[in-house]
């Protein structure tokens, strides 16, 4: 395609990401003309693949793992939410140099008020995990004004590491994993633990009938811990798929000016993901 613009993700490994199909689907139902490749990027070797990308013209990046914290090292100047994140899933370049910025936040709560018609305000969230992606999305949280919000890890040091640093910011506090005693009414596992087939060993009580419970891991079936949940009686459950979706949308929105229609692109998405765990 002559003339268009130049995006990309890079990652390690990469080859199983949804971004450019989902980037060349907003490209056409927004009318926009932009080439955007995946690019495994090995650790280590951020840094040169930016400058070569940047240097043949590119205009923006997302960044996945293992390249989140080097991204926050190379760009230029960094959103408030970057920031609050520890953590850059989107690089733009522009004329004074590369913003990096974290959408993730703002696509679960897209997900999560707009597609799945949630009222956050009041409610007593657990967050299980204290990776990247948890540190993500506990600002955001934390921005929707919940009752009470804590944070439940496998290993125990890093949650309290977070809860301290979110303490100023609103009502949270970090809990044994074991210790995680419902009521809760949004449960997110934002842990790994369902790309080894495994859920987060959490008490049989941290779900029941009131519990909406959100796993951001994304798969075409429901996921370990998805499965609990609806045993436990939960009463909706979601995977990750519209966040990533809406991080995506989001993503493209600040690079190209044009906010793209998700919900589509979403029914989509599910689709492929069913039909290549059928295949
Ligand atoms: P990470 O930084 O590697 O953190 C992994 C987290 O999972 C840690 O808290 C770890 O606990 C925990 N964990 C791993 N296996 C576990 C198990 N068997 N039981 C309990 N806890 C376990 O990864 P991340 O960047 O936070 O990403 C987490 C997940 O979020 C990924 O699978 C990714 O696919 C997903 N994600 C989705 C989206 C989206 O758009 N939907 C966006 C970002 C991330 P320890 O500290 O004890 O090791």
């Amino acid at each position: 395609m002559n003339g268009a613009d130049r995006y990309a993700v890079f990652g390690h490994p990469v080859a199983h990401s949804h971004s450019p199909w989902l980037h060349a689907r907003f490209a056409e139902l927004t009318g926009q003309r932009i080439l955007y490749e995946a690019r495994d990027v090995p650790p280590g070797q951020f840094d040169a693949a930016l400058v070569d990308f940047v240097a043949a013209g590119g205009r923006g990046l997302n960044v996945t793992l293992p390249h989140k914290l080097a991204a926050v090292v190379a760009a230029d100047r960094l959103t408030a939410r970057a920031v609050r994140a520890g953590a850059v899933n989107t690089l733009s370049v522009s004329p004074e140099g590369l913003l990096g910025d974290n959408t993730d936040g703002a696509g679960l709560i897209a997900d999560l008020e707009r597609n799945l018609g949630l009222s956050l305000a009041g409610l007593a969230m657990l967050v299980v995990g204290a990776g990247g992606a948890a540190r993500g999305v506990l600002p955001v949280l934390l921005d929707a004004h919940p009752a009470r919000l804590a944070i439940a890890n496998r290993s125990p040091a890093p949650a309290a590491e977070l809860a301290a640093r979110l303490a100023a910011e609103g009502p949270v506090e970090a809990l044994a994993l074991p210790a995680a005693h419902g009521p809760w009414d949004l449960v997110i596992n934002a842990t790994s633990a369902s790309l080894a087939g495994e859920r987060p060993a959490l008490p049989d009580d941290a779900v029941d009938g009131r519990s909406v419970c959100y796993d951001l891991v994304y798969a075409a079936g429901p996921t370990p811990f998805l499965r609990w949940a609806a045993a436990r009686g939960a009463q909706r459950t979601a995977d990750g798929s519209g966040m990533l979706v809406e991080q995506a949308a989001e993503s493209f929105s600040l690079w190209r000016g044009v906010v793209p229609p998700t919900a589509p692109v979403l029914a989509e998405l599910r689709q492929r993901m069913a039909r290549a765990r059928r295949s």
